[in-house]
């Protein structure tokens, strides 16, 4: 059995990256691919950013028990499907990049999720980050910001809080962090 775990964090910390980095230098480590309705974006493959369902499909899934944890963002659903986690977990462990929300969602249905979550060094940062960003107006950036500390404010529920200042050194510490739960599960 491997271990599962759930890597979240605000918009702008670098957790894509770190992510991405995580899984090239791990390959035994399997990434979840979540399922949407929303449009593919240019360049996006169905199976390989998203699976891209219809609204109808995602609802008959809904019903059917399908997702381990599902939830709408800007208004299309975006869920994990359990049945590639469960399968996956039989011999490696997995990664889910989610939000606060569905991160809940999962380790209440799955109390053994290992829930880590990407902080900025402080707020400050992260506006310069996401200022830097440059493609929303002003409003959008201050929504954000507003989701930004609501997240910060759910850090207590997560069993880890990585603090990206040094992307090498979060890196690190995330690997350090999976060898240890991952060797506690036998794999
Ligand atoms: P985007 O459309 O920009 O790819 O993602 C929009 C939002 O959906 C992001 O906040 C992302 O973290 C979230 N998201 C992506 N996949 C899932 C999922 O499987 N479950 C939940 N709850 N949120 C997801």
């Amino acid at each position: 059995m491997g271990a599962l775990f759930v890597i979240s964090g605000p918009s702008g910390v670098g957790k894509g990256t770190l992510v991405k980095l995580l899984m090239k230098e791990d390959p035994s480590l399997a990434l979840s691919i979540s399922c949407t309705t929303r449009a593919p974006r240019k360049g996006e493959r169905d199976g390989k950013e998203y699976f891209f369902l219809s609204r109808d499909e995602f609802v008959s899934r809904i019903q059917a028990g399908d997702f381990l944890e599902c939830d709408e963002h800007f208004g299309n659903y975006y869920g994990t499907p359990k049945s590639f986690v469960q399968t996956q977990l039989e011999t490696r462990s997995v990664i889910l990049e989610i939000d606060v929300k569905g991160a809940l969602q999962v380790k209440e249905n799955a109390p053994d999720t290992v829930l880590v979550m990407i902080v900025p060094p402080d707020f400050k940062t992260l506006e310069q980050r996401l200022a830097g960003r440059g493609s929303e107006t002003e409003e959008e950036r201050a929504g954000r910001l507003e989701r930004v500390k609501y997240e910060l404010s759910l850090k207590d529920k997560y069993d880890y809080v990585v603090v990206n200042k040094n992307l090498q050194r979060a890196k690190r510490e995330l690997q350090k962090i999976i060898r240890k739960e991952t060797d506690q599960k036998g794999v």
